[in-house]
This record gives structure tokens, sequence and C-alpha cells, in this order.
């Protein structure tokens, strides 16, 4: 599918997608670069590359495929880094969580003849790093591409071919549009985990020994989910506030309705609330979305 392909970041997401180009031989070449000599030590240990170097510019020399896996933090200064080192022709595309932020730190750096195609594998465990990743991670879920108006209808094809080689289904969307949906089904929940385990964490000792030891129920998934890396989710809050302040403002005036319900004893409320919320599961379960015990970002 590709003669060249340079990852640029290599954690979870990078290396389980290298392990299908290689599975799948879908690559002839794949350099990794991070910001680490451990990492790259890690990845030739692995045997997920073919070459690795800490040099980013040396990376992505003549690839047809420059894939960005860092935390969304990164992009500026990678994109500046690696811009006038790419081949004409190129594609250059990312995983990330947050979508408006292409256009706006990667897109300005592109040279002429480069092609942008922004994408998130909505797919993920609470896990980092090359020895995380797996190959069948992606299988079954959804790919969301976003690329601007006006790129090449056959770089878009080429990505979505790579996803769909991934087990994914590949939607498009515009990144504006991408970005509120996340906020709602990927953000707040992870934020309300966060929370939720940060409150526990701030109660008496006597508490805090009661709340692990009788964690299963509910408060253990939440654990799993606030395990997540805090570098990632940093930047997607900080990338995608605008969306989430929106959504935030929301579920705080729905939290405040179930909390008056709750004291008045408005039964009524709270069993229609939860009779609704059933519906949604239910989707869910049609939608084949319920299966994988995994956190998606
Ligand atoms: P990860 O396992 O933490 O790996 C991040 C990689 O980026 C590492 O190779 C790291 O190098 C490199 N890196 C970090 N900072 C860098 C910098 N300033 N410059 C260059 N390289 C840098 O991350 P991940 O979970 O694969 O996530 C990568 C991207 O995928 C993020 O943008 C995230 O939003 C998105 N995503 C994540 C998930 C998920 O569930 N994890 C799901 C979908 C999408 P070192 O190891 O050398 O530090």
């Amino acid at each position: 599918m590709f003669d060249r392909v340079a990852f640029v970041g290599f954690g979870l997401i990078g290396s389980s997608l290298a392990r299908i180009m290689i599975r799948d031989g879908l690559a002839g070449h794949i350099s990794v670069t991070a910001r680490t000599q451990a990492t790259l030590d890690t990845v030739t240990r692995l045997e997920l590359a073919d070459s690795v170097t800490l040099d980013a510019t040396e990376a992505v020399r003549d690839a047809d495929l420059i894939m960005i896996c860092t935390p969304l933090g990164a992009y500026g200064a990678v994109a500046k880094e690696i811009g006038p080192h790419l081949k004409d022709g190129a594609i250059v595309s990312d995983v990330g969580s947050a979508k408006q932020i292409v256009s706006r730190e990667i897109v300005p750096h592109m040279p002429d003849g480069v092609h942008v195609v922004p994408g998130h594998p909505v797919a993920g465990t609470e896990n980092s790093g090359p020895e995380a990743g797996f190959a069948e991670l992606f299988m079954g879920r959804n790919c969301i591409l976003t690329p601007d108006d006006g790129v090449a209808e056959q770089a878009i094809e080429k990505i979505s071919a790579l996803w769909k080689a991934a087990g994914m289904s590949v939607e498009m969307m515009s990144a504006h549009h991408h970005d509120q949906v996340l906020a709602i089904t990927s953000h707040l929940p992870q934020l309300i985990a966060y929370t939720i385990v940060d409150t526990a964490e701030q109660l008496g000792e006597d508490l805090k020994h009661e709340v692990i030891k009788y964690s299963a129920g509910g408060f253990r998934d939440f654990t799993r989910i606030a395990a997540s890396d805090p570098t990632m989710w940093r930047d997607i809050y900080l990338e995608n506030s605008d969306a989430l302040l929106d959504i935030l403002g929301r579920f705080n005036e729905d939290l405040t309705h179930m909390r008056r319900a709750i004291r008045r004893g408005d039964g009524d409320t709270l069993h229609e609330v939860f009779t609704r919320t059933r519906a949604i599961r239910r989707g869910i379960i049609d939608a084949k979305q319920d299966k994988l015990e995994d956190q998606k970002t």
C-alpha cells in the first residue's frame, strides 16, 4: 500500500497500526521516530520498524506516508520540524483525539504538494507505549477522517483503505463536528472518571480504605479509565476546550436537575430519566459497540 511509512511518535496507537502493516505487508519500509532513545530501543527489540532515529527529519525523508502519533501538544513543533523535509506528493495523517487542531497546527507548516488527511481511530485502552499495542485494537471500531475541502481524493482513499485494512469502518465528517461529538462521547466521560476518582482520593483515610475495598460497585471502572495517560488527556482538554466547555455547561445543568429531584424526593423524574437512558444503551448494543472492554478516545 505504501513504499515508505514514517511514524512520528510510536506508542499504543502507532505501534498497533505498525503491527497491522507488518502483518499484512502494507509498507515496504517503516521508519520510527520518538522523543526518547528508550522508546526506540523498545521498538527495535520488538522488531516493529526497519529503521529508528531520534531525528524526525531523517525519519520522514522520502516517506510516502507520515503518520503523526504523538500527543496533541507536540503537533505544532513536529509539523514545523518535518515540513521542509517532506517529499512532493507525500500524505501526512494523524491519529489524534481532537481534529480542529490539525488545520491550526499542522497544515500551515506543510509545503505545497503534500496532502493532509487527519484521522481518529476511535479505539484505545488506558495503556501507553509501544509494548501496549496490539494488531486487533481497531477491529470492528470506527475511524473518523476529517479532510479539509479540496484535499486530493486519492490521498483520502489511501488513508481510508489503510484503516479498513485494520478492521475499521471509516466515516467522514468536519473537524468541528468531530470535536463536538467526541466531547460528549469521550472527553466528558473521561473527565467525570478523573473527577470521581480524585474526589475519592481526597476523602478521609478511613473512607478511602472502604472505597478501595468496595470498588466493585461501579467505582472500579472509573479507576481504570482514570489511569489513562495524563499528558495525552491534558492535551485533549486544552485542544478541545470550546466543545467541552459547552457540553460541561449542559451537563452541570442536568446534574443540578437530578440533585433537585433527589432533594425533593421526586422519584418520577429520576425514573423518567433512567428509562430514557436505557434506550441509549440498547442503541449501542444494536450498533455492536458494547463488546470490547475498552475506553474509546
Ligand atoms: P503514547 O502511547 O503515550 O505514545 C506517544 C508517543 O509520542 C511516544 O512514542 C512518545 O515518545 C511520542 N512523543 C511524546 N511527546 C512527543 C514530542 N513532544 N515530540 C515527539 N514525540 C513525542 O500515546 P498513544 O496512546 O499512542 O496516543 C497517541 C495519539 O493517539 C494521541 O494524540 C491521542 O490523542 C491519540 N489516541 C489515543 C487513544 C488511546 O486510547 N490511547 C485512542 C485514539 C487516539 P516517547 O515514548 O519517546 O516519549
